[in-house]
């Protein structure tokens, strides 16, 4: 079958490989329709982990079941379903607390929980930018979707970046009435920003440089915040009578940057932690391995960076953060779909086949005007 691979930073290439077979009697292999390119992957595209070469990339999967294993009970050959990017047994002591995310059984890295496709330190497991995927634990992992090809680039979201998003708000424990900054318009910030609507914010706020990601937060009503024409935090706080936010999301990670383009790791948490007023919340969904292209150290992997934790225990701020369990909310968000209350496939920019992949990572990591969320259809 046709796959992306990783084969070295800044290299994804387009190759013929195995098709995966059922390795677990609990297995089923899905026939990828959509498979999209995500923030994360950049991570590794650009070579700031220590992912192996001839990685199948890819951990945003949907698709038609085409084979299960003989101890599969609910899922059949034929079912249309999305694919959480966690992989979870279902019965361990996290996931039945319903942290999936961080599942004690999938992922053999010594010291690391929870597992995920086709991702550096998250298990051995092929991603499903390819014409087919193998899915452990099939019963529990995979979401059954309505038959036919309707709302594809819609539920193309459930497998990662609505359901991370809509946690992110969770952790902040964004509820009626509530003002929320969000800190980066990107796939993530943007499906957050949807999220505290769904969840009865009273304004959203969306800070990020990017024109095009701006434009697309202020279509669902979100009041964009343009950090090139000056500090964020003041156009909050302008913009809210100096009250600031109740809640924060930070979905930047630690390649936040400042207005002239410099990395500092920090910067985005910073913010949060001076716009949301004392006795608020922030979810951090953005992801911290500040690591230097081609490095990856121990000091690095751990994540240090400097915060002002200080601001943040004087203001009592709370503050929850993590890979999202995205089995926790995929189905209600789904419905939301079905039932035409929500649509998130409207941040999608592009639609493409398999072999464009790689031209797709260069445009995506250059943050190319217009290219926000890619999806992939190994079939077309
Ligand atoms: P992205 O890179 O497309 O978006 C990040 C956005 O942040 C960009 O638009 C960028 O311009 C903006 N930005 C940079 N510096 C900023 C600053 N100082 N202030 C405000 N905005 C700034 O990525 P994405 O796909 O939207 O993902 C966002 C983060 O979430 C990444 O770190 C990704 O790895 C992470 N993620 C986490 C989970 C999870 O389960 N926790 C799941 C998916 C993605
Ligand atoms: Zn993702
Ligand atoms: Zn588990």
């Amino acid at each position: 079958m046709k796959a992306l691979l990783y084969r070295g930073a800044r290299r994804v290439e387009l190759a013929t490989v195995e098709q995966p077979a059922i390795t677990d009697p609990a297995d089923a292999i899905v026939q990828i329709s959509t498979t999209n390119i995500c923030g994360s992957d950049l991570h590794m595209y650009e070579g700031r982990t220590d992912v192996a070469d001839r990685t199948i990339l890819g951990h945003e999967n949907m698709g038609v079941v085409t084979e299960v294993g003989s101890g599969v009970m609910h899922r059949r050959v034929g079912d249309r379903v999305s694919v959480p990017f966690n992989i979870a047994c279902g019965t361990c002591r996290n996931c039945e607390a319903g942290w999936t995310s961080y599942c004690l059984r999938t992922n053999p890295t010594e010291g690391m929980d929870g597992a995920a496709y086709g991702y550096a330190s998250m298990g051995p497991y092929a991603g499903g930018q390819a014409e087919y995927l193998r899915v452990p634990y099939a019963d529990f992992n995979l979401l059954a979707l309505p038959p036919g090809t309707g709302h594809e680039a819609d539920f193309a979201m459930l497998s990662d970046v609505f359901p991370t998003g809509y946690h992110a708000t969770e952790l902040a424990q964004v509820g009626p009435g509530d003002r929320v900054a969000v800190f980066g318009a990107g796939p993530v910030g943007l499906m957050a920003a949807h999220s505290a609507y769904l969840r009865g914010a009273s304004r959203v706020y969306v800070v990020d440089k990017e024109p095009d990601r701006l434009r697309l937060a202020a279509e669902i009503d979100a009041v964009p915040i343009d950090l090139s024409q000056g500090d964020p935090v003041e156009q909050i706080m302008d913009a809210t009578g100096g009250a600031g936010a109740d809640k924060g999301v930070e979905a930047v990670g630690y390649q936040a940057h400042d207005a002239t383009g410099q990395e500092h790791p920090a910067l985005a948490l910073d913010n949060l932690v001076r716009v949301v007023r004392s006795a608020g919340a922030i979810g951090v969904v953005g992801v911290y391995l500040p690591q230097e292209p081609g490095g990856v150290d121990e000091a690095a992997r751990q994540g240090r960076i400097g915060w002002d934790y200080g601001t943040f225990f004087a203001k009592g701020l709370r503050m929850g953060s993590g890979q999202a369990p995205v089995k926790r909310y995929n189905r209600q968000l789904r419905d939301m779909i079905v039932a035409g209350r929500s649509r998130p496939g409207w941040i999608v920019s592009h639609e493409l086949p398999l072999a464009a992949g790689p031209d797709a990572y260069e445009r995506f990591d250059r943050r190319e005007d217009g290219w926000t969320k890619v999806l992939l259809h190994p079939a077309a």
